[in-house]
């Protein structure tokens, strides 16, 4: 297939794209390409105009801030993947990549691409959930920081108005030596996920859980956070006793079912998912 006629727009400042997308009807950004153009090959979706953000620099790069990192928008996975400042203070993050689809995919698809296609089981949107980032989104009548909590508004919806951009992600880093595992099951190593945990752990001097992030990509028809099995952690000691009743919280949460799996298997694989990554990041912030 091919995608219907469209015209191509190639602008070389965040400006100019903000302008572009506010004087265009029916535009869509392109950022890697590596979800637009296959939905745009089998006629998913059908924009008359295509706004190149390849081009634009101001999107590409990734800042330290006071409590983190701010990372562009056309940020390349792989780039994310490989760099030192991510591997050293966001290591959930680095781990999450390695299973977002292959090297190649990796090579052109970009933190926001993936944020705005916002596939239930994208692994990326689970990790930002995590780490509790704030997005930064911007059109010609402004600029709005969406806490990732407000991000998602339904199966691949994401909040995003007429004409605007994401432009950069806010990621507050957690204390370091905290626990972290990005656990998940998919058919094959690189097809999307039917399930998968990303856990975010910080223990004090007794082992005693101070504060803990888990959220569910794959499952429910957006990211999800556990807050309650959160809530049932935070105070305890982080036994296996503890672990077990909180992973069982995640087999609660509303599921949805696809050609690839039933709700009630989803359901089940959340719990399984989510106590791996549970154990796997206490064992971490216990050896850190
Ligand atoms: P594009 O495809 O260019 O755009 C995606 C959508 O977001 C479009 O609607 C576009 O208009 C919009 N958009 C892009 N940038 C912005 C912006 N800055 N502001 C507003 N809207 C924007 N993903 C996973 O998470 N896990 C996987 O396992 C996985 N496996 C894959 C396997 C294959 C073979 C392929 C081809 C893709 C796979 N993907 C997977 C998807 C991949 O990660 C894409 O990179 C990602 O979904 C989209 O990123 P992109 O930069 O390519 O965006």
């Amino acid at each position: 297939m091919k995608p219907a006629a469209f015209d191509y727009h190639r602008p070389e400042t965040l400006a100019a794209a903000l302008e572009c997308l506010a004087a265009l009807t029916n535009a869509r950004p392109l950022a890697g390409g590596q979800s637009l153009m296959p939905m745009m090959n089998f006629r998913f979706v059908t924009p008359e105009h295509v706004v190149d953000l390849n081009r634009i620099g101001e999107l590409a790069a990734i800042e330290e801030t006071e409590d983190g990192l701010r990372i562009g928008a056309m940020v390349r996975q792989r780039a994310l993947e490989r760099a030192p400042r991510v591997a050293a203070r966001y290591p959930l993050m680095r781990e999450a990549l390695g299973h977002v689809g292959h090297v190649q995919t990796r090579n052109r698809g970009t933190l926001g691409g993936s944020l705005s296609h916002l596939d239930p089981a994208a692994e990326l949107p689970a990790v930002l959930a995590a780490q509790d980032a704030v997005l930064e989104v911007r059109s010609t009548r402004g600029a709005r920081r969406v806490p990732m909590s407000e991000w998602c508004l339904g199966y691949m919806t994401p909040n995003l108005g007429d004409g605007e951009l994401l432009c950069a992600v806010q990621m507050p880093a957690w204390s370091v030596g905290h626990g972290y595992a990005f656990e998940e099951v998919a058919r094959r190593h690189g097809d999307i996920a039917l399930a998968g945990a990303a856990v975010l752990v910080s223990l004090d001097a007794g082992g005693v859980v101070e504060r803990v992030a888990i959220a569910l990509a794959g499952v429910g028809e957006a990211v999800l956070r556990l807050h309650e099995a959160e809530q049932m952690l935070i105070g305890q000691a982080a036994a296996a006793a503890q672990v077990e009743r909180a992973a069982k919280l995640a087999g609660n949460v509303p599921g949805f079912a696809d050609a690839h799996a039933s709700e009630a298997y989803r359901q089940k694989l959340a719990v399984v998912v989510t106590r791996r990554a549970l154990f796997k990041a206490i064992e971490r912030a216990r050896a850190a």
